[in-house]
C-alpha cells in the first residue's frame, strides 16, 4: 500500500482527501516540484526544494517547513514506499477556504507529496524525438513552478496528437522552452539556451547541463535564439527531470543538423549520466 504525505501525516493514498474548496483545485493557486528518484535516492533534491521555496515566496505562500525538513519528509516517503526508480511529487496550495479571490486570512497551506514509479525513457534518449512549435501564450512569470499548466497541457496534447514528443514554445520568433522542458541548440560548437529570466522555468536539469558544459569546456551562450536558428542548428536537445538530456531530431517535420544525435548532445548525456552515478548510485 502506497503512502502519501498530507498536511503533516503519512497516510494511505485512499485516505488522502482534500476539500473541494482547496485553492489549488479551484484557482490553481499553488506550486509544485517533481524530483527524480534513481536507485532509491533523490537527484538534485536541494536544488528542487530551493526552487520550491522561491516559487512560494513569489506567490506569497507560507511554507512552515525548512528545506532540510522537506528533504527528510520526501526521503521518508521514498523509503517507506520502497521506490527505486521513479519520481516524488510535492505540491503546496494556499489551502482550503470559502471561494474568494482574496488570500484567506487564516491561510493554512495544503501540502501533499506522493511517489510514482517511472522508467527512464532510454529509447527516446538514444534515438531522439520530434517536436512541434506552439505559440507561447503563457503569463509573464514562467519562472514560477505554478500549478497553472493549462497552456502547457494544451500545447503538449496538440504535439502528441501530431506524433511529437514535446511542444516547443515561441514568443513571436523567439524560442522560450518546452511545455515541460527546456531547450538548447548547438551551433558551431556553442550551446545556446534562453536566459533564465521570467519567460522560462529555470530547469534544474538545464542547470546541471550548463554546469557540465563548463566542466567540459563547451561554450555556452544564455541568449534568446529564433525559430530560424533552431531550424538551422547543428544539434538540439531538451532537458527535464523526467526526459533528462533528450535529443531533438526533427522540428515541424524538418531535420535538425544531419537528423542524428549530435556529438555534443552525446557528450552531455554521458556527463549527465555520470552525475546521476555520483549522486545516486554510489554505495554509501
Ligand atoms: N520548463 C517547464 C515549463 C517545465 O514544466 C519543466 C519541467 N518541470 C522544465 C522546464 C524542466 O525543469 P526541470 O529540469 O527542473 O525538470
Amino acid at each position: 500500500m502506497a503512502l502519501v504525505f498530507l498536511n503533516g501525516r503519512f497516510i494511505n493514498r485512499e485516505d488522502a482527501k482534500v476539500d473541494i474548496e482547496d485553492r489549488g483545485y479551484q484557482f490553481g493557486d499553488g506550486i509544485y516540484e517533481v524530483i527524480r528518484i534513481y536507485n532509491g535516492k533523490m537527484f538534485t533534491v536541494k536544488e528542487h526544494l530551493q526552487r520550491l521555496i522561491e516559487s512560494a515566496e513569489k506567490i506569497k505562500l507560507t511554507i512552515t517547513y525548512s528545506i532540510e525538513e522537506l528533504e527528510e519528509i520526501l526521503g521518508n516517503l521514498v523509503r517507506e514506499n520502497r521506490l527505486k526508480l521513479g519520481i516524488v511529487y510535492i505540491q503546496m496550495t494556499r489551502g482550503v477556504s470559502a471561494r474568494n479571490h482574496l488570500f484567506p486570512s487564516d491561510e493554512k497551506t495544503t501540502i501533499v507529496a506522493y511517489t510514482k514509479e517511472l522508467n527512464r525513457p532510454f529509447e527516446s534518449i538514444k534515438q531522439g524525438v520530434k517536436v512541434k512549435l506552439v505559440e507561447d501564450i503563457r503569463w509573464l512569470k514562467c519562472e514560477i513552478k505554478s500549478l497553472n499548466l493549462l497552456p502547457n497541457i494544451m500545447a503538449r496534447q496538440s504535439a502528441s496528437e501530431e506524433g511529437c514528443y514535446e511542444a516547443i514554445f515561441h514568443r513571436g520568433s523567439a524560442i522560450t522552452e518546452g511545455s515541460a522542458s527546456n531547450i538548447c541548440i548547438v551551433k558551431n560548437g556553442v550551446v545556446l539556451t534562453h536566459p533564465a529570466n521570467n519567460l522560462i522555468l529555470n530547469g534544474i536539469s538545464r542547470q546541471v547541463v550548463l554546469k557540465k558544459c563548463m566542466e567540459q569546456n563547451i561554450d555556452v551562450d544564455e541568449t534568446t535564439f529564433t525559430i530560424d536558428e533552431l531550424f538551422d542548428a547543428d544539434e538540439a536537445f531538451l532537458t527535464s527531470t523526467t526526459s533528462e538530456v533528450m535529443p531533438i531530431l526533427e522540428v515541424e517535420g524538418r531535420k535538425i543538423g544531419k537528423g542524428l544525435v549530435g556529438n555534443i548532445s552525446k557528450k552531455l548525456q554521458a556527463a549527465f549520466e555520470a552525475e546521476i552515478n555520483v549522486q545516486c548510485m554510489a554505495h554509501v
